[in-house]
């Protein structure tokens, strides 16, 4: 088939690459005329494993194609996907004029019947204003072309986005026209050899979905970040409890790990403008209310540790003269993403509160210096360096080359063996027995 994809971050790349990948012709398009000239060169914009090599192999074999000229693409395909971003308004609810924008540059420029697809995360009725935008313009040009808006909402996780795209646990289509949904299914069918889990829907069904997702894992998060906090004033353990209760086949064990507070570019924005639609619905969503209250404040539980274990009292100025190095700053591992990562609540928090931060990260170093500038200082090599000296190390991203370090060789480069560990990487009763002070979330240490 022949398919445009209109938008080349993480997720447009990726579903362009992946569709491409299965045969089909993909022209990925962005208006960022530095995205496209670099994947022209086979310079990827974001890091994503794996990605590279499908674009090198898709490109030399003449299946994807990259470019910044949304008329001729839109008039070589037949599936128009949106994958361009739709980020929070000041309000909260989802920014919807790069969707609409793109909607009525393929009015403008459409030929003949297209399929035009909603990959974005878009909110229940966007399809319809998509509709809309590209009727438009072709009234506005006097032509008479068919088409139809899909909503095909995408679940891909950044860091394991390939794989997720290839081997989907669903793939979600809605669509109000038959012969559409099978062309949909033939586009998918790829995808689908080893489980069909192919799901068609109405389309505001489909939208709706795509936020119900995001928001029950988000409350998954937040619940089991407040069960930890509890845990923690009442002397129990929180691992203990998740397995406790992950063992119930009604519950499950994912995502149910506590920290510090979730981030990335979905979930907040995600949570946020589902609670504006309710709004608009005159609907109080009290859960998601919560749900986002509960994260906000999770964000600053390890600047609190810090804060009771240096200066007890607390107050302006209570973390002066104390380096801290981070390990982590992408809002998860495998990803060099930054958006809305609990390391900018939590860094900001200990520079305002007098702190010196040394952060090192393998992948977001470049991103987090657009934040932080020359505030912090960095490394994307070697972890053990920013410990030099320092008063405390924090982790708050659990990247692999973490989870088992050389602890001896912390010890001795910190100034005193303190670790105030976001993502309870260790066992705090191996840690106390050699020799450090170590605070985690929600454990006593049994497990
Ligand atoms: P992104 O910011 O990485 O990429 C969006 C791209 O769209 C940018 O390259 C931008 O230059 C381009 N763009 C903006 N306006 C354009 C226009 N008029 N024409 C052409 N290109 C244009 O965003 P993303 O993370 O890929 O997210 C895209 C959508 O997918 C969002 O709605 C997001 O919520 C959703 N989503 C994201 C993820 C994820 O993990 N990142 C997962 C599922 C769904």
């Amino acid at each position: 088939m022949k398919i445009c994809v209109i938008g080349s971050g993480y997720v447009g790349l990726v579903a362009g690459t992946c569709f491409a990948e299965s045969g089909n012709t993909v022209i990925c398009v962005d208006v960022n005329q530095e995205k496209i000239e670099g994947l022209k060169e086979g310079i990827l914009p974001i890091y994503e494993p794996g990605l590279k090599e499908l674009v090198l192999r898709n490109s030399s074999e003449g299946r994807l194609f990259f470019s910044t000229d949304l008329a001729s693409a839109v008039k070589e395909s037949l599936i128009c996907f949106i994958a361009v971003g739709t980020p929070p308004g000041e309000d909260g609810s989802a920014d919807l004029q790069h969707v609409i924008a793109v909607a009525r540059e393929i009015g403008r420029n459409m030929d003949g019947f297209k399929i035009i697809v909603d990959k974005s995360t878009v909110p229940v009725g966007t399809a319809e204003k998509v509709r809309r935008a590209t009727q438009e313009e072709l009234d506005r040009r006097g032509v008479s072309h068919e088409f139809d808006v899909v909503s095909n909402p995408e679940f891909l996780k950044e860091g394991a986005a390939i794989d997720d795209f290839m081997k989907p646990d669903r793939v979600v289509i809605g669509a109000d026209n038959v012969r559409t949904a099978e062309i949909m299914k033939e586009l998918y069918s790829p995808f689908m050899r080893k489980t069909n889990r192919l799901i068609v829907m109405d389309v505001k069904s489909a939208e709706m979905t795509k936020y119900a997702a995001n928001a029950m894992l988000a409350t998954r998060i937040s619940f089991m970040n407040q069960i930890a906090n509890l845990c923690e004033r009442m002397g129990a353990d929180v691992a203990a409890v998740r397995e406790g209760i992950g063992s119930d086949s009604r519950i499950g064990y994912d995502f149910l790990f506590p920290g510090v507070g979730y981030g990335g570019s979905c979930f907040p924005k995600d949570v946020k403008a589902l609670i504006k639609t309710a709004d608009e619905c005159n609907y109080d969503f009290v859960l998601l209310n919560a749900v986002e209250e509960v994260n906000e404040r999770q964000k600053k539980v390890l600047v609190d540790k810090m804060v009771a274990h240096f200066s007890p009292g607390g107050g302006a100025g209570s973390l002066a003269g104390k380096t801290i190095a981070v390990w982590g700053l992408s809002f998860k591992p495998r990803t060099d993403d930054m958006r809305e990562a609990p390391s900018i609540v939590i860094i900001e928090s200990l520079l305002e509160l007098g702190a010196t931060v040394r952060a090192h990260d393998p992948e977001a170093v470049k991103e987090a210096k657009k934040i932080f500038g020359d505030r912090i200082t960095y490394t994307s090599t070697n972890q053990y360096e920013i410990l030099n000296g320092a008063d405390a190390l924090a982790i708050i991203t659990e990247w692999n080359e973490y989870r088992n370090p050389d602890f001896e060789r912390i010890g001795a480069s910190l100034s005193a063996p303190v670790i105030f560990d976001g993502r309870n990487l260790y066992n705090p009763r191996r840690m106390r027995d050699i020799g450090f002070t170590y605070h985690s979330i929600g454990r006593n240490g049994s497990s």
